[in-house]
């Protein structure tokens, strides 16, 4: 059985989920932020598929939604009408809660309306994505109890299932406007968290990404390495994603 192969190791259920989840992060940062949200970036096919349908999988985000309380954050980054900023909600706030305000901003029709246009609406996102919503993680759960057994496999799926609404959510809307060092002097509150961009897919250069928020590349500094960046050369490469722009002067 798989099972016993998947649970040989009591780390290497944990190692699979945690690769998983980076896998995740690279998906939230590539699709929903770089090209649906900011449009820098356009991910081909199938490479977007897979994106679209591991998020479906293992967040169940759906995409204008994403979008729409992402581009709303920086119309009014720190301000009062910021969806998520420790100025607001204090750090530990956002930190734990992130989902709770996530879910405040998205179930706010007038700000879908204004800040959800030109993201994909296709028969996949109507019909599977959006109505279906939260197939997508229960199916990952019976996936992951088939692979790892129930024990587990409830592990595995449960650190899926926190991984974007803490380090998402929580580190990068959090720590991201309050920790950290800043290479650009913005209107707000936010900061490079650390210069090396590898846990959380390069968000953590999220100062760069606020003074240049439609440039596909965050790192902008010698000593910066943002790993998404890394990923978008890799399937430039390959003709699967085309950068509209890079240049951190945009
Ligand atoms: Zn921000
Ligand atoms: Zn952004």
């Amino acid at each position: 059985m798989i099972w016993n192969v998947l649970t040989e190791h009591w780390w290497l259920p944990i190692l699979i989920a945690c690769i998983s989840g980076h896998f995740t992060t690279v998906c939230v940062s590539l699709y929903l932020h770089r090209d649906q949200t900011h449009g820098g970036l356009t991910i081909k096919a199938p490479v977007s598929h897979l994106m679209r349908f591991w998020l479906w999988l293992s967040t169940g985000l759906n995409t204008r939604e994403w979008v729409a309380c992402h581009r709303k954050h920086h119309a009014f980054t720190d301000q009062p009408d910021d969806p998520h900023s420790p100025v607001n909600h204090g750090v530990l706030g956002v930190l734990f809660a992130g989902v709770y305000y996530y879910r405040k901003a998205t179930k706010n029709m007038a700000v879908m309306e204004k800040y959800g246009k030109g993201v994909v609406n296709d028969w996949l996102e109507k019909y599977i994505f959006t109505k279906l919503q939260f197939v997508g993680v229960l199916t990952l759960l019976a996936i992951d109890i088939v692979l790892f057994n129930v024990g587990y496999g409830l592990l595995v799926w449960a650190i899926q299932m926190v991984w974007i609404p803490f380090w998402a959510a929580g580190v990068i809307n959090g720590i991201g406007h309050y920790l950290g060092y800043r290479n650009y002097k913005v209107e707000d509150e936010s900061r490079n968290i650390v210069p090396i961009g590898i846990l959380l897919g390069g968000e953590e250069l999220h100062n760069n990404h606020h003074k240049y928020p439609a440039s596909s590349k965050f790192s902008s500094k010698w000593f910066e390495f943002d790993i998404g960046w890394m990923y978008i050369r890799i399937l430039m490469f390959f003709r699967l994603a085309h950068v509209k722009i890079s240049d951190m002067s945009k």
